[in-house]
């Protein structure tokens, strides 16, 4: 393991760096964090506003190695499928999994990153600064500019070991200086809230996320531990339906009279939400490198932001501190580790960012499609009648631990398959399980025989 003697700096005390600096810490290094907010213990950002996220098996694998899974579910909703809206006519349900048993979990945003900061301090080997921006890095000689937003004075961290963990827009990843691309999605996004109904009661299905797929947009929702749900609009930048036309607030009721008629109803703070709150922008980004020698390396967002469609990125970023982890357990030097965790993780990286965008078009276009909804219903009864042999990208994904590579190529047999066995079909119980098994058998089996080494976790 790398020498306990290094100075070690997270540049980033958001979701990923709060985690990583509690790894680091049970592994006896002493970490400073440098984060350029406000603590939000202490002060309320974003006025309160409940943001929600959700957490799958690779997330809920990272807390807890550290302990900290059981009372994180605590505060998790359990979401065990769609709920499909369509404009008008019946409300559809799609499974997630091939039982209730595999779920996704709504949890705050707020709270979890919170608590993880909580539980690094607590080690006495995390001390977080807040107020603390990282204007400009020096990773070759270990060096970090620091301008402390209360004072407005600069100083300078030297001959430390640099952990990037800040965010999409990383300054320790233009420090890099690597080949990156930034690919901005053409659509935005913005926050709305369904409040809780009387007595805290869930004014829709509590244990599902809720979809209202529109073609070139979408609603979505999340459930709330108080009852209410966090809506999300994600809608292009500029074009006929978009943000662009949306610039006053009749024009944006008689958008949701059109589209989202039953959310529209649940939701009485609509036009003071839309217009107070800012839009959010979405990005994928794929760099290389991630490090520089022994010095410097970018984990979560910095490394490999990603649209959020799959809902991966946390549970992406938490699995690199599970990686690099275990990677440090093998007696590795820094550099060593640095070099080992990006020759794993790239790659799959890049996989779960071009699913992120892949899923995209499917929620927002093919969730309300009778097709899909028939080939979800296939896939379900493959899951469930061959265990072990079949398995799909989604449950790969968000039920798995398998890297996300192997995971996408495997998807996609998966989905041929039952892209092929629901041709004529009419109802999903109706799939022909003798075709299924010669088609499985004759096709994944022998790709997942191949890789078998490969369906080992990563960390
Ligand atoms: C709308 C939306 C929904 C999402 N839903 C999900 C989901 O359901 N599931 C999921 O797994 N992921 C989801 N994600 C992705 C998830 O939010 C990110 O992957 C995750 O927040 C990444 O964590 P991070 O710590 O790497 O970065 P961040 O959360 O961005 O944290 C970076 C931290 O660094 C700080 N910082 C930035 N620059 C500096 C600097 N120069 N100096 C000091 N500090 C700095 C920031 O203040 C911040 O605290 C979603 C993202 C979006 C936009």
């Amino acid at each position: 393991m790398p020498s306990n003697e290094s100075k070690l700096t997270v540049v980033g005390a958001g979701l990923v760096g709060s985690l990583l600096s509690l790894y680091l810490a049970r592994r006896g290094h002493t970490v400073e964090v440098l984060e350029r907010r406000p603590d939000m213990r202490r002060e309320t950002l974003d006025a309160g506003r409940s943001i929600n996220l959700a957490i799958s098996t690779r997330g809920l694998h990272a807390l807890r190695q550290v302990g900290l899974e059981e009372e994180a579910l605590k505060h998790a909703i359990p979401m065990r499928g769609r709920v499909i809206h369509p404009v008008k006519g019946e409300l559809a349900y799609q499974p997630y999994g091939k039982d209730d048993s595999q779920h996704i979990n709504s949890l705050s945003r707020g709270w979890l990153n919170q608590f993880l900061m909580t539980r690094a301090e607590e080690t006495g080997r995390v001390s977080i600064r807040f107020r603390q921006r990282v204007t400009q890095a020096d990773v070759a000689a270990g060096t970090l500019t620091v301008l402390d937003e209360a004072t407005g004075q600069t100083r300078e961290v030297r001959d430390t070991v640099v952990f990037g963990t800040d965010g999409s827009g990383s300054a320790v990843r233009q420090a890099l200086q690597p080949q990156a691309t930034q690919e901005p999605l053409g659509h935005g996004y913005k926050e709305l809230t369904i409040p809780p109904g009387p007595g805290g009661s869930f004014q829709m299905e509590k244990h599902a996320l809720h979809i209202w797929p529109r073609g070139s947009f979408m609603l979505i929702a999340l459930p709330n531990e108080d009852g209410s749900f966090t809506c999300t609009l994600f809608l292009p930048w500029k074009g006929p339906l978009s943000f662009a036309t949306l610039e006053t607030p009749a024009a944006l009721e008689a958008f949701f009279q059109e589209q989202f008629p039953d959310a529209k109803a649940l939701i009485p703070g609509l036009v003071e939400e839309f217009f107070a709150r800012p839009t959010g922008h979405m990005v994928t980004v794929k760099c290389a490198p991630w490090r520089e020698g022994g010095r410097a390396l970018l984990l979560g967002d910095a490394a490999h932001a990603m649209v959020p469609f799959y809902g991966q990125g946390m549970n992406c970023g938490f699995e690199d501190c599970v990686v690099l982890d275990s990677l440090l357990a093998g007696q590795q030097d820094w550099e060593e580790a640095f070099r080992s965790f990006e020759a794993l993780r790239k790659t799959n990286a890049d996989a779960i960012a071009d699913m992120a965008v892949e899923n995209f078009i499917e929620m927002r276009d093919s969730t309300g499609d009778p097709r899909f909804l028939l080939e979800k219903g296939v896939e379900k009864v493959l899951l469930n009648a061959f265990p072990g042999e079949f398995v799909s990208r989604y449950s790969l994904v968000s039920f798995s631990r398998v890297p996300y590579r192997l995971a996408y190529e495997v998807g996609a047999i998966a989905g041929g398959i039952v892209s092929e066995l629901s041709q004529g079909l009419k109802r999903p119980e109706d799939v022909d399980l003798d075709a299924a098994a010669k088609l499985i058998r004759g096709r994944l089996t022998p790709f997942m025989k191949e890789h078998a080494d490969g369906f080992r976790p990563e960390g």
